[in-house]
C-alpha cells in the first residue's frame, strides 16, 4: 500500500518528460550528416533538384506536416530568420519574404552552407541531377540518378499502366539522352555487351570522378521493387531486338531493368559508391505502396555477387518500417530516416527508431529529404523540421531505452552521434570535423 501511494504521488507530482533533459542537451550539440536531400543550388528556377520532380503529377495531397502552413514552421522561421510573429498575417509574411530575400542576396553562393551552419548539420547529400553553385564539397555531396540506365528501350508500353507513369518515364528517357551527350555517344550502341562497356560503366565512372558518395535508384516511382535474378544471356536478345527502334513487352522489358539494376549495383560498388533506393508509400496519387515494400529487395540483397555493394533504403521502407529494418541483417544494408522526419511528428518516430536502435544502432542514418515545397517554403524549412524532429525523436528512444535499463547513460549518448553523425562517415569514409 506505502508503494502504491508513493508511486501515485511521485506521479502526479513530477510527470516525466519523454526526453531526458541532459540527453536532449547532448544531442542539440551534435553536427549532423544529412543522408538525403534534394537541395536547390542558388541558381535560379533551380531544375536538377530531382530527376522525377513529383510538380508533373496529376494532383494530390501531401500529408498534413508538409503544408506550408504547419504551425510548427512558425519555429523553424525564428531558428533560421529571426521571425517575430506566432501568425501568418499578410503584413507579418510580406515581411518574412522580404527577410529571406535580404539574407539569400548577402549570402549569395554561401547561403547553402549558412543554412547547415544555422541548424547544425556539418554535411548535406544532395540527390540531384548535377551539382551547381553554392554546393561545393565537403558540406555537400553528390548523389546521382541511375534509374534512366537501367531504360535504355523504349517506356511507351511501360507508361500506360498509370497517370503517373505517364509523366515520369519520358523524364528518364530524357536524362538517358543527357547522359549520352555527356559521353559523346551519339545513339544506342546495338548490343547490350557494348551498351554496359560504352554507356553505362563509364557513366558511373564520370558521377564518380566528379564525387558522388552514392547512386540513387527512384525506381519505386516506375515499378516494383522486385528485381529478380536474370541472365545476361536471357535480355541480349531484348536489348539488341529494341535498342534502334520498336517496343518492348511488358516481361521482356522487366528482366532487361533487372538484369541492369544488379548490374549497375554491382559497378557501383566496385567504384566505391553506395546504392541508395526509394522505399516510401509515396508519393503521388497513382504511385503503388506495395511495390516499395524492401522485402522485394530481399533477392537483390542476397545476391553472393552484389556483397561488394552497399545498399542504404531511403526513407526507412515508410509504412514497411520493420522490413526495412529486417534487411539490417544483411551485412550490406543500411536505412535512413529521411522523409520519415518530416511526415511524422516525433513521438510517432521515435517508436519507429527505437525498434531499430535496439537492434542494429550501426547502421540507422539520419536524413531528412529536405525539398522546396513552394516560394515561401525553401529547402531550408524541410531540413530545419527534419533536424528538429529527429533529434527529438532519438532524444525520446533513447530515454525509453535508458529508463527501461536497456543501455547506460553513456550508450545512449553513443547511438545518438551514431545515427546523427559517425555510421555515414564510418559507410561513406567522409573524413568529418
Ligand atoms: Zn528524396
Amino acid at each position: 500500500m506505502q508503494l502504491c501511494l508513493s508511486l501515485l504521488s511521485t506521479g502526479t507530482l513530477r510527470a516525466q518528460s519523454p526526453v531526458d533533459s541532459s540527453l536532449a542537451a547532448f544531442i542539440s550539440t551534435i553536427r549532423a550528416v544529412d543522408n538525403h536531400t534534394h537541395v536547390n543550388t542558388t541558381v535560379p528556377r533551380d531544375s536538377e533538384f530531382d530527376a522525377l520532380p513529383l510538380d508533373g503529377l496529376p494532383p494530390f495531397a501531401l500529408p498534413a506536416r508538409l503544408s506550408p502552413d504547419n504551425p510548427e514552421l512558425l519555429e523553424g522561421y525564428r531558428a533560421l530568420y529571426d521571425y517575430r510573429y506566432t501568425d501568418w498575417s499578410e503584413p507579418h509574411r510580406a515581411e518574412l519574404r522580404a527577410t529571406m530575400q535580404r539574407v539569400a542576396r548577402e549570402q549569395g553562393e554561401r547561403f547553402p552552407q549558412w543554412v547547415l551552419d544555422r541548424i547544425g548539420v556539418e554535411v548535406m547529400f544532395a540527390n540531384r541531377i548535377a551539382m551547381g553553385p553554392g554546393l561545393a564539397a565537403p558540406r555537400f555531396r553528390w548523389v546521382s540518378y541511375v534509374d534512366a540506365l537501367m531504360l535504355p528501350l523504349s517506356t511507351a508500353r511501360e507508361r500506360e499502366a498509370t497517370p503517373d507513369y505517364r509523366v515520369l518515364y519520358p523524364l528518364e528517357e530524357r536524362l538517358l539522352q543527357r547522359y549520352l551527350a555527356d559521353l559523346h555517344v551519339a545513339r544506342l550502341p546495338p548490343t547490350l555487351d557494348a551498351y554496359l562497356r560504352l554507356v553505362v560503366t563509364p557513366t558511373l565512372e564520370r558521377q564518380r570522378r566528379d564525387g558522388c558518395v552514392a547512386v540513387k535508384f527512384e525506381a519505386a516511382y516506375l515499378r516494383a521493387l522486385d528485381f529478380d535474378d536474370a541472365s545476361e544471356a536471357s535480355v541480349r536478345p531484348v536489348y539488341a531486338r529494341y535498342a534502334a527502334a520498336g517496343v518492348p513487352q511488358h516481361a521482356q522489358y522487366k528482366a532487361l531493368q533487372d538484369f541492369l539494376f544488379r548490374y549497375i549495383a554491382r559497378e557501383a560498388g566496385r567504384l566505391g559508391m553506395a546504392v541508395h533506393i526509394h522505399s516510401l508509400e509515396g508519393g503521388g496519387g497513382f504511385y503503388r505502396a506495395a511495390g516499395s515494400d524492401p522485402f522485394l529487395l530481399e533477392s537483390a540483397f542476397n545476391d553472393s555477387t552484389l556483397r561488394g555493394t552497399n545498399f542504404v533504403i531511403i526513407h526507412g521502407g515508410g509504412v514497411f518500417a520493420p522490413h526495412a529494418g529486417a534487411m539490417l541483417w544483411k551485412p550490406n544494408v543500411w536505412l535512413d530516416m529521411s522523409a520519415l522526419d518530416q511526415v511524422l511528428p516525433a513521438a510517432t518516430l521515435a517508436s519507429v527508431l527505437r525498434n531499430w536502435l535496439e537492434q542494429y544502432p550501426d547502421k540507422v542514418l539520419y536524413g531528412s529529404d529536405a525539398f522546396t515545397w513552394g516560394p515561401d517554403a525553401g529547402w531550408e524549412m524541410g531540413a530545419w523540421l527534419a533536424e528538429t524532429t529527429a533529434r527529438r525523436a532519438l532524444g525520446i528512444a533513447l530515454t525509453g531505452m535508458l529508463r527501461d535499463g536497456e543501455i547506460p547513460r553513456a550508450r545512449a549518448e553513443e547511438i545518438a552521434t551514431m545515427v546523427l553523425r559517425t555510421n555515414a562517415a564510418a559507410l561513406y569514409k567522409l573524413s568529418l570535423r
